[in-house]
């Protein structure tokens, strides 16, 4: 059975950061890219927050560099998702693909986060067809049609404003009567004409035919309920911590995030570290989450040094 020292599940900021640092102090990791290589970062354009490029960053250059600079100290990078995982005893037992067993000795969890969606049998029914959790991924087949976003957060103003760049008219479908974003992206939505917020109101279902999605109905809080006619729905209203597959061995909070030790990235499982954003309900910026992979790099070395 192979025999990883330092293994890294997850290729995001966290991971390809982790594997840089794990293999420039000769550890030799294996990183496991899963389902989405690049992680959620992909799922957007322009990065212009993340320190260093003055100009903004396209995001999926910016983690194919983050994978090849880790390929070039020398980090196996491989495909495959770990399906299940033996933390009992060290060295820890893990599953790729539901077939190969592989031990480590040790692990750095790296594996994101997901988007929700609001569970409801419309919106399944249309998925992938029309209904989608990623603007940056699918609104170019929305140009000069009409869209709605559900959510009232960062994410949602963001992708929202990014889609009235090429449709007809973008709706944010608001929960509440403000929103959760940050006042400059509050700001952005208010500068874009082309969005309409609907305040109040939540989506009852998604109306559509063979040909995908015709409209939405919602429900304000007053009662009034009422149909928009639009071509495509965008979800924007926040992730799902990837760690459903650690549970059984590694704490999480009531949201599914993993508990790590103060500062550390440490998990209650000796030798299992955490980096990212399945740590992380607070910050989730690809800086943040790039800092961890660092740290729980940097908490490896110490401990593989130490046992
Ligand atoms: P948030 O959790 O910040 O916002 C989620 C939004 O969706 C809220 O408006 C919430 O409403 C709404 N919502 C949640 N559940 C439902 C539901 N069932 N029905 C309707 N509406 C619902 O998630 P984001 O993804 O927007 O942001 C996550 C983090 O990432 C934040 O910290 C954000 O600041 C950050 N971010 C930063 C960016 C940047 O700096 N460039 C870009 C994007 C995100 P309510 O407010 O009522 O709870």
């Amino acid at each position: 059975m192979e025999n990883i020292r330092c293994l890294i599940i997850g290729g995001g900021p966290a991971g390809y950061t982790a594997a840089i640092y794990a293999s420039r102090a000769g550890l030799n990791p294996v990183l496991y890219e899963g389902m989405e290589p690049g992680g959620q970062l992909t799922t957007t354009t322009i990065v212009e927050n993340f320190p260093g490029f003055p100009e903004g960053v396209d995001a999926n250059q910016l983690m194919t560099d983050m994978r090849a600079q880790a390929a070039r100290f020398g980090a196996d990078i491989r495909r495959g998702t770990v399906t299940a995982v033996d933390f009992s005893s060290r060295p820890f037992k893990l599953t790729i693909d539901s077939e190969t067993v592989i031990e480590a000795q040790a692990v750095i969890i790296a594996t994101g986060a997901t988007a929700r969606y609001l569970g409801l049998p419309s919106e399944q029914e249309f998925r992938g067809m029309c209904v989608s959790a990623c603007a940056t991924c699918d609104g170019f087949f929305y140009r000069r049609k009409d869209v709605a976003v559900v959510g009232g957060g960062d994410t949602a103003c963001e992708e929202a404003t990014y889609l009235a760049n090429l449709c007809n008219k973008v709706y944010m479908i608001v929960r509440r009567d403000v929103f959760r974003a940050s006042q400059a992206m509050q700001e952005k939505v208010r500068n874009t004409p082309n969005i309409e917020v609907l305040w109040n109101c939540n989506t009852r279902e998604v109306l559509g035919d063979a040909s995908g999605v015709t409209g939405a109905r919602l429900e304000r809080k007053d009662g009034k309920v009422f149909d928009i006619s639009i071509d495509g729905f965008f979800l924007a209203i926040g992730h799902h911590p990837n760690s459903d597959v650690f549970k059984e061995f590694i704490q999480t909070d009531e949201n599914g995030y993993i508990v790590t030790s103060g500062k550390s990235c440490m998990t209650n499982v000796e030798g299992v570290f955490a980096a990212g954003d399945v740590q992380d309900p607070s910050f989730r910026q690809a800086i943040t989450a790039a800092a961890s992979g660092c740290k729980a790099a940097l908490e490896v070395e110490k401990f593989l040094l130490s046992h």
